[in-house]
C-alpha cells in the first residue's frame, strides 16, 4: 500500500535542507521498497507570495489527505511587516491546529563527535539521548479566561488560566508511554503538583495511565527540579512528558544542551500517530541561498517520521546510523565545524549520508 507524504519546504534554507532530506528518503524508498509517494505544497512566505495567505486551502487539503507531513522552515525578513495573521509562522500554527497535533516530540541527542559544541563538560553531555514530549494544544497557552483588565482602583491586571481536562492529560500520557516503550522504558512526568491543582490532577492521571504500561517505569519531578537536573545530569533521563508551557521551556533548554541547532529534529503527532516532522531551527535567512546550511536536522526528522508514523524502526535506525557514520568521516557543515575537520556544503553532507547508507 502506498503512503503519501506532503512535502512543505517553506522559506529560506527550507528548500535547501528539504532537497537533501528527499535525496535520502528517495534512496531508502527504492532500497527498502517503502512504497512512499510525495506531493509538494506551499506554506509560509512562499505560500503568501502566491496565494496571499501562509496556509492556503490547497495545502490544507494536501496535509489532510497525506499520511505524514515533512516541513522545512518558514519565515524571513520579506514578510515581517505583514499583519500577524498573514505572517509565515501563522501557517505553522494553522497546520498544528488543522491536524490536531497535540503531542510534540523534541529529542535532544548529542553525537559524541560533537560534544565540543556544547557549553557543558563533555563527560556530562557526551552520548546524551533524551526525548521531551510536550502537550501542544492545551494548557495555559489556550486556557480561558485570559486577558488584561482594569481593576476598580484603575490598576491593570493581566491573567491567564492553566486548564487541563482528564482526557487531555490521558491522551498525552498514552502518547508518552508508547514512546517510552520504543526507547529505554523510563518516563519522567514533570509538573508543579505542590503548588498548582491542575498539575496535581496531571500527576494523578499519569499514575492511572501508568497501570496500562507495566513495562515502563514512571517517575515524577517538579518543574524547578527538572530544569536543574537537565543541566546538572541530563543523561539520567530517557523520556520526559510535561505540559505545554513547561515543555516549551524545558525543550529549548534540552536542545541547547547539544549546542547545535542544525542537528535537532522534531515531531508533532495526532491521536492516530499521523505527524508533522521538521527541524527545530528556523529558516536561517542569514545563510539562505549559500548552500552551507546543515541538512542533518531535517534528515533526522525523516528518521522520526519512519519510526513514529510508519512504524519502521529498521529504516529509522539506518538513517540515524548513516548520520553518525557521516560525522565519523570528519566532515562538517559550517555550523558544526571545528579545526581539523573537512568543511562541506549542504548537498555534500546529504551525499555523505547516502554514501553511508549504501
Ligand atoms: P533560526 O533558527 O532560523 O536561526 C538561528 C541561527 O542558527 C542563525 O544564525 C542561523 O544561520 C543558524 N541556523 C539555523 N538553522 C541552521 C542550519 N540548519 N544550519 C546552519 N545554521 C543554522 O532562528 P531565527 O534567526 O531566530 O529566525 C529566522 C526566521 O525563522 C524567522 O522568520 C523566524 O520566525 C523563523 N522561525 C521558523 C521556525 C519554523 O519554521 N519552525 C522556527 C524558528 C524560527
Amino acid at each position: 500500500m502506498t503512503k503519501k507524504i506532503a512535502v512543505l519546504a517553506g522559506d529560506g534554507i527550507g528548500t535547501e535542507i528539504m532537497a537533501e532530506a528527499l535525496k535520502v528518503l528517495d534512496f531508502l524508498n527504492a532500497d527498502m521498497s517503502l512504497g512512499l509517494t510525495f506531493e509538494d505544497g506551499l506554506i509560509g512566505g512562499a505560500a503568501y507570495d502566491v496565494h496571499k495567505t501562509p496556509f492556503p486551502q490547497q495545502t490544507i487539503d494536501l496535509v489532510k489527505k497525506a499520511d505524514a507531513v515533512l516541513l522545512g522552515a518558514v519565515g524571513g525578513k520579506k514578510w515581517e511587516s505583514l499583519e500577524i495573521a498573514l505572517r509565515p509562522e501563522k501557517g505553522l500554527l494553522g497546520l498544528r491546529s488543522e491536524l490536531e497535533l497535540f503531542s510534540n516530540l523534541r529529542p535532544a541527542l548529542l553525537y559524541p563527535q560533537l560534544a565540543e559544541a556544547s557549553t557543558l563538560k563533555p563527560e556530562v553531555i557526551s552520548g546524551l539521548d533524551l526525548m521531551i514530549v510536550r502537550e501542544l494544544t492545551g494548557g495555559i497557552y489556550f486556557g480561558q479566561p485570559r486577558g488584561v483588565k482594569t481593576l476598580e482602583n484603575g490598576e491593570r491586571q493581566g491573567f491567564n488560566t492553566l486548564v487541563y481536562t482528564e482526557s487531555e492529560i490521558r491522551r498525552i500520557g498514552h502518547s508518552a508511554f508508547k514512546i517510552a516503550q520504543k526507547r529505554n522504558k523510563r518516563l519522567c512526568s514533570v509538573d508543579k503538583a505542590n503548588v498548582l491543582e491542575c498539575t496535581e490532577l496531571w500527576r494523578e492521571v499519569m499514575e492511572e495511565v501508568a497501570k496500562e504500561y507495566p513495562d515502563v517505569e514512571l517517575s515524577h519531578l517538579y518543574v524547578d527540579n527538572a530544569s536543574m537536573q537537565l543541566v546538572r545530569a541530563p543523561k539520567q533521563f530517557d523520556v520526559m512528558v510535561t505540559t505545554n508551557m513547561f515543555g516549551d521551556i524545558l525543550s529549548d533548554t534540552a536542545a541547547m544542551l547539544t549546542g547545535s541547532l542544525g542537528m535537532l529534529p522534531s515531531a508533532s503527532l495526532d491521536v492516530n500517530g499521523k505527524g508533522m516532522y521538521e527541524p527545530i531551527h528556523g529558516s536561517a535567512p542569514d545563510i539562505a541561498g549559500q548552500g552551507i546550511a546543515n541538512p542533518l536536522a531535517t534528515i533526522l526528522s525523516v528518521a522520526l517520521m519512519l519510526r513514529y508514523t510508519f512504524n519502521n524502526e529498521v529504516a529509522a535506525v539506518r538513517i540515524e546510523k548513516a548520520v553518525n557514520d557521516a560525522l565519523d568521516g570528519n566532515i562538517r557543515t559550517a555550523d558544526i565545524y571545528s579545526e581539523g575537520m573537512t568543511k562541506v556544503s549542504t548537498s555534500e553532507m546529504g551525499d555523505a549520508v547516502i554514501a553511508a547508507l549504501k
